[in-house]
């Protein structure tokens, strides 16, 4: 039996996970749920699933009393020390931001499985999660379902085999649009994904493109390729998941229907595959035609300019993160136009300068700083609008 915690229970990867495990009984048990603050929601599935452990991680809401099944507890404190509990086998964290950051060093470090949704943690603090791993005996394992299809391809083969890995990207809902047009789209016309459900920050993240950006620094930590060597290509259908191409020449990819419960199960039975019926597999006449092409970095500059973050290394990449969940944040509260991410990124990453990360405090000195610069470039873009329309 493997006892997984779910960090992040209530959100969409979180939900997804609770399917993929409550259809296999036999194999795990979830021993610990965590959120936010949506304790209503938390109640429900602690009443379905009795975990010993619930965790509210926002201290203001009040708790429900413990059961003689469950224990409650709040704080991030709290949340920290799930991630870190002996009692557990996999820590599947599903939080989103750099919030996932100090919960998955907690995981590694304990020697824990990490089924790793929250690649915000990876790209805010790769070379620490990384050594992380290799000190604690905690062992990474990607449920993104690029980084999956990639792991699935890489089944067998040496790390000096591969020569090229490729992600694969939906393109978004906004794929093709031309950049004048992406100065009057709104957070609903953003939140419309063409092929994926998911939660708010990722969806945002899939309509600029940052998204992929992300998923290159995720690749860069979690394979050890260079940079060169990762790229990325626009595929609308979402049912090729990625390529991995080899020394010799040749490709592999996976794939499947867009879901996530397939990736997230593999993550949890990785090395082996568990038999499961519930998903639909895909048909390659249905499917038909798989399409790609090259993404349009006029239209979406959060992609090169992440890219850009990641091969800068040093703080970049956890400003260029920092400033993004502040950029996304205030699009969606309708503070700032579609473009105007780009202009909040742009001033976290001028604000931090590379720096070196070497320890935890490190990255949430640039995260914060990085954030605070970021809020300052939305107020002054919201009163440069004022300026102009009065
Ligand atoms: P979501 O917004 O739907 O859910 C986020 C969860 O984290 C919620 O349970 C929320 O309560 C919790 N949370 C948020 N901030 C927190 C904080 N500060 N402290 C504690 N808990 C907090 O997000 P999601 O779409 O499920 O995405 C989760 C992660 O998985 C993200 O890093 C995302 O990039 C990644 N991911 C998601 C998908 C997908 O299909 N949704 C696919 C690939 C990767
Ligand atoms: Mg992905």
């Amino acid at each position: 039996m493997i006892r997984v915690a779910i960090l992040g229970s209530t959100g969409s990867i979180g939900q997804s996970a609770l399917q993929v495990v409550a259809r296999h009984p036999d194999r795990f048990q979830v021993v610990t749920l965590a959120a936010h603050s949506r304790v209503e929601a938390l109640r429900a599935q602690v009443e379905k699933f009795a975990p010993r452990l619930a965790v509210l991680a926002d201290e203001s809401v009040s708790l429900p009393a413990n059961s003689t099944s469950t224990r409650w507890q709040s704080g991030r404190q709290a949340l920290i020390a799930a991630a870190a509990d002996p009692e557990v086998d996999v820590v599947l964290n599903a939080l989103v931001g750099a919030a996932g950051l100090e919960p998955t060093l907690a995981a590694l470090r304990a020697g824990h499985r990490l089924a790793l949704a929250n690649k915000e943690s990876l790209v805010a603090g790769g070379a620490l999660v990384i050594r992380a791993a290799e000190l604690g005996g905690g062992e990474i394992v990607p449920i993104d379902s690029e980084h999956s299809a990639i792991l699935q391809c890489l089944a067998g083969s040496k790390a000096d085999e591969v020569r090229r890995l490729v992600l694969t990207a939906s393109g978004g809902p906004f794929r093709g649009r031309n950049p004048e047009d992406l100065w009057h789209v709104q957070p609903e016309d953003a939140l419309r994904h063409p092929t994926w459900n998911m939660g708010a920050k990722i969806t945002i993240d899939s309509a600029t493109l940052a998204n992929k950006a992300l998923e290159i620094i995720e690749a860069h930590y979690l394979y050890g390729l260079a940079y060169d060597r990762i790229e990325a290509v626009v595929h609308p259908q979402s049912i090729i998941h990625s390529f991995v191409e080899f020394v010799d020449g040749s490709v592999l990819s996976q794939l499947g229907l867009p879901t996530m419960e397939l990736p997230i199960l593999y993550a949890l039975s990785y090395p082996e595959r568990v038999e499961d019926e519930t998903l639909r597999t895909y048909d390659p006449v249905q499917s038909s035609p798989l399409t790609f092409e090259e993404i349009d970095q006029a239209a979406f500059p959060l992609f090169g300019l992440g890219v850009e973050a990641g091969v800068k290394g040093g703080a970049v990449p956890a400003a260029y993160n920092a400033g993004n969940e502040i950029a996304v944040h205030a699009f969606l509260e309708g503070r700032i136009r579609f473009p105007e991410m780009a202009d909040v990124v742009c001033g976290a990453i001028e604000g931090v300068g590379v720096g070196q990360l070497t320890s935890v405090e490190d990255v949430l000195a640039v995260d914060g700083t990085a954030r605070a610069v970021a809020m300052e470039v939305v107020h002054r873009l919201g009163e440069a609008r004022m300026g102009t329309t009065s």
